[in-house]
């Protein structure tokens, strides 16, 4: 078989001896590609590589198919010879063009036990539970559907984050899943791509008709619930995937017939989709995955009866449950709902993302105000855009029109009475660098992807430890470094022993007044200047 440059593609076909007995030739001046994932993706219209999918970019010289590299071209002359048949004869009949160009195949070899363990070491990953898979170290190691792999790459993601590694692989497998990864550590696309490719995979494959919603993702907030579906659109962009948002504030109606027409998923708040489920007749019988975002927070009571009552009219779909945070109660109720759970967590469960740099001030509540203007009218300290996190809806009215009018800076307030519209807008404006400063209650808190933001300050310390956790991780995603600045007194008495412990893990200094108080178990070292003093006196 001579070589074959096929016309107005510029490509080139393998005929030059290389490596290992491998030919190619030149022709383009570029360096031939080694492996598959060297190569690219194919963009619409170019020719696949006959073995992973990924652009063919030359011609094998012995059988003329397109391959994307020297790797798939002894693949596919491996195949050959398996097959008895002569170079250069044509490969048996392949799958139809859709589904050959559906998938992406496998190119990596599997990691050796010892390697596994070594990588979830150095990357901090632990896991529990029966046959739990390796983890994974690209995307398109795990057979993903072509069109998703190709939008994990417009969306910049090059390598799995290790929560991914370990999440993506593990949900692959259809079991249960209970994992925590720090705030901002790609939580959500761990547990998207699972829900994206199972979906589109299914509705590939089925050819029953039926539109019937196939996965739902549950989560604590409207303003998380419109991120994850933003992202999930991306993800299933030109696949057989379709969503529907189901929160309060938005009009039911439009909601409804969304799902009516057909969609693969549901993302919603446990309120609005049991008002939904209670008014009409939604079939729910297909649903096999459902994800619980900051799953801590979704078995809580106030949300636990709603989730329950969901999960009750389930047909026992796989439950993918993610959190930052996590405790013995949650880890006892995700096992009493999914049988055979995988655990995953990586770092320490509960501790802040390590690239927010904690300090806590000790302010008397008379203060905080002035406090605040201070920080905010210092160059040095300000770093916009920044979240102030208040207590309440009020709080944080009264708050943001102050921060205006002292410090003469733009401050929009965002809070659960607001419409969905107007925090749409205010995040919108927050997010092009319109406003510089936002002042929120926990609506802000878990999970919303607040890109660009490097700087928190917890002006109203929150009830539980999990939440003061949530709400610095804001300041960092995907370990980019950022501050939070807390403001606590005595009113916070009861959360002492737990913030201590979270700024001594971090390193972060501790206020003296915080060291010597009674509320705080001394189990850490003095500080110079720290006097010792009797525990309670
Ligand atoms: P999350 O923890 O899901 O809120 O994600 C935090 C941020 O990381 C988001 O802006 C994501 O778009 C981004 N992200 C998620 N996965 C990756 C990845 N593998 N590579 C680069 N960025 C990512």
């Amino acid at each position: 078989m001579g070589d074959v440059n096929r016309e107005n593609q510029g490509r080139t076909s393998m005929s030059t001896p290389l490596v290992d007995g491998l030919t190619v030739s030149e022709a383009a001046g570029d360096d031939v590609k080694k492996t598959s994932r060297d190569q690219r993706e194919a963009l619409p219209g170019e020719p696949i590589c006959v073995v992973c999918g990924r652009y063919g970019e030359y011609i094998c010289d012995q059988t003329d198919s397109d391959i994307c590299s020297l790797e798939c071209k002894q693949t596919l002359l491996g195949r050959a010879a398996d097959t008895h048949l002569p170079v250069g004869h044509p490969l048996p009949k392949r799958l139809a063009a859709t589904d050959e160009c559906f998938y992406v195949r496998d190119s990596e070899s599997p990691l050796t036990s010892d390697q596994t363990e070594l990588l979830r070491r150095k990357l901090e990953i632990h896991v529990k539970g029966d046959s739990v898979p390796d983890p994974i170290l690209s995307f398109s190691s795990c057979n993903l559907p072509e069109k998703l792999l190709h939008n994990i790459q417009t969306l910049g993601y090059d390598m799995p984050t290790p929560i991914q590694m370990q999440g993506i692989a593990a949900a692959l497998t259809g079991k249960s899943l209970l994992a925590s990864a720090d705030t901002g550590s790609g939580k959500t696309a761990s547990f998207l791509v699972p829900v994206v490719s199972r979906c589109a995979t299914f509705r590939h494959g089925n050819l029953s008709k039926s539109k019937k919603p196939l996965a739902m993702v549950l989560t604590p907030t409207r303003e998380l619930c419109i991120q994850v579906e933003e992202q999930a659109k991306l993800l299933g962009k030109g696949l057989p995937f379709k969503t529907a948002l189901v929160i309060g504030g938005d009009a039911m109606p439009r909601q409804l017939y969304r799902i009516q027409q057909g969609v693969e998923l549901i993302v919603g708040t446990p309120g609005r989709l049991i008002d939904l489920l209670a008014k009409h007749d939604i079939e729910l019988d297909d649903i096999m995955i459902l994800v619980l975002d900051e799953v801590d927070c979704m078995l809580q009571q106030g949300f636990r009866d709603q989730v329950m009552q969901i999960f009750r009219a389930l047909s026992q779909p796989q439950v993918l449950m993610y959190s930052a945070t996590m405790s013995q109660e949650v880890e006892k109720m995700a096992s009493s709902m999914a049988k055979d759970l995988i655990f995953v967590s990586i770092g320490q469960p509960n501790r802040p993302s390590k690239a927010v740099k904690q300090l806590a001030i000790w302010v008397e509540s008379k203060q905080k105000k002035q406090k605040l203007f201070d920080i905010l009218m210092s160059k040095q300290h300000f770093l916009p855009p920044s979240i102030v996190y208040v207590g309440s809806r009020i709080g944080a009215d009264l708050l943001s029109n102050a921060i205006t009018v002292t410090t003469g800076l733009k401050a929009l307030s965002i809070h659960g009475e607001k419409s969905m519209k107007e925090r749409r807008e205010i995040m919108k404006s927050f997010l092009v660098g319109e406003v510089p400063l936002v002042v929120a209650t926990g609506v802000l808190g878990r999970g919303v992807d607040l890109l660009g933001v490097r700087q928190v300050i917890v002006f109203d310390m929150p009830n539980c430890i999990k939440e003061y956790v949530h709400q610095i991780g804001r300041a960092s995603r995907m370990g980019e470094d950022g501050t939070s600045i807390v403001f606590v007194n005595e009113e916070n008495r009861n959360l002492f022993p737990d913030l201590v412990e979270v700024l001594k893990s971090s390193g972060a200094v501790i206020p003296r007044e915080l060291v010597n108080s009674r509320y705080v178990k001394r189990s850490f070292p003095m500080g110079k200047g720290q006097r010792k003093r009797k525990y309670g006196s």
